[in-house]
């Protein structure tokens, strides 16, 4: 289904906790809605489903507006981070129950559910009661609930959020491939960056109740619009003033501007590693984590700490080591502008 908002506000009380964001989504892709805690995810995803009313705006469903339309008209599945499962139904009974409140016939009914338990590899569980099976096979059900009555969007509310680390993990490369299978618009929340990235088609950064950004994971990664996305996706320090940074391009220009500075824009090295050692800093190794395929390093920089990863054939390095210090490239921003500076 493709969808379109336009202008969405939400007010509860005075407070205003979605504030006249607009946003298009394709059919078929996953969207994933990320950002801090409080910042109108879930209102925004509860708006498109109708369980929330909308005081300004418009949300079309394949070009029809459904602002006025109740929930089980709006055509849509909905899955939330507690399972949120009939516990004194089977896992079959779980997956019917809303076909039959659809008045669905017994043999249509029976041939959906046998295709969703194959759909979710819940073969042989199907006459379980939900504590009989674990927190990932129960998430499982309940997609399984969701998707039943052919919905056109399927909303997920952090959906792995109550599954430990592991069993995240797999679930996650199963809903982008159940995804692909059926080609279903998804739009699913989280806070967890790494989900974001791993998972979905594109990405909205949603803050204080506004759309900050929205692109592919790359996209933003690559070319984040302000200093809250660029801090929210990805790993990355912040100088205090980048004019501290003798060596790093124009940086002296610019006195009490921040920099935030990405470990891959960052290379550290003996004085004779660098070509031009005027564009380096003196720096001191602080920290040197071995992380299965490369080091991180944490180098300090005048009063920053500058974090790298360093390749496992470059010389070892070690806590106290003078070393210089190349920063590639860094987001500059001040109150109301910023801007990407080379070392050039
Ligand atoms: P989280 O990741 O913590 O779920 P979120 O980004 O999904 O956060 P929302 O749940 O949409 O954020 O909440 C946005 C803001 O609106 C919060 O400050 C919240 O306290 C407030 N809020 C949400 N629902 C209501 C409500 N029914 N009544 C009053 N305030 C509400």
């Amino acid at each position: 289904m493709h969808i379109e908002v336009n202008g969405l506000n939400k007010k509860f009380g005075e407070f205003q906790a979605v504030k006249d964001v607009s946003f298009e989504i394709e059919k078929g892709q996953l969207i994933g809605l990320l950002g801090p805690s409080g910042g109108g995810k879930t209102s925004i995803l509860r708006m498109l489903a109708g369980l929330e009313s909308v005081d300004d705006g418009d949300i079309v469903f394949h070009g029809k507006r459904v602002n006025d339309l109740p929930p089980q008209e709006r055509g849509i599945g909905f899955v939330f981070q507690n399972y949120a499962l009939f516990k004194h139904m089977t896992v079959e009974d779980n997956i019917s129950f809303g076909l039959e409140v659809k008045k669905w016939t017994k043999a249509k009914i029976k041939a959906r559910v046998a295709e969703l338990v194959e759909l979710t590899g819940l073969s042989g569980f199907e006459k379980r009661y939900p504590h009989q099976l674990s927190g990932g096979q129960r998430q499982r059900v309940a997609f399984a609930r969701a998707l039943a009555p052919e919905p056109q969007l399927l909303l997920l509310d952090e959906p792995f959020a109550a599954i430990d680390a592991k069993i995240r993990h797999e679930l996650r490369s199963w809903l982008r491939d159940m995804i692909d299978r059926l080609g279903i618009t998804s739009i699913f929340v989280t806070h967890d960056q790494d989900e974001a990235i791993e998972v979905a088609d594109q990405i909205m950064i949603i803050n204080k109740g506004r759309l900050e950004q929205k692109g592919t994971p790359w996209e933003i990664y690559k070319n984040p619009e302000s200093p809250f996305v660029a801090g929210f996706i990805g790993e990355s320090t912040i100088v205090d003033d980048v004019s501290s940074l003798k060596g790093f391009g124009h940086a002296s220009d610019w006195p009490g501007t921040k920099a935030l500075i990405r470990p891959e824009y960052v290379e550290v090295g003996k004085a004779a590693d660098f070509e031009l050692l005027s564009a380096t800093e003196p720096g001191r190794v602080r920290h040197v984590h071995f992380r299965g395929s490369e080091w991180l390093v944490e180098v300090e920089v005048g009063t920053s700490r500058l974090v790298t990863y360093r390749s496992l054939e470059k010389e070892i390095l070690h806590p106290g080591d003078e070393v210089q210090v190349l920063i590639h490239r860094a987001y500059l921003f001040n109150d109301n502008d910023s801007w990407v500076m080379e070392n050039k």
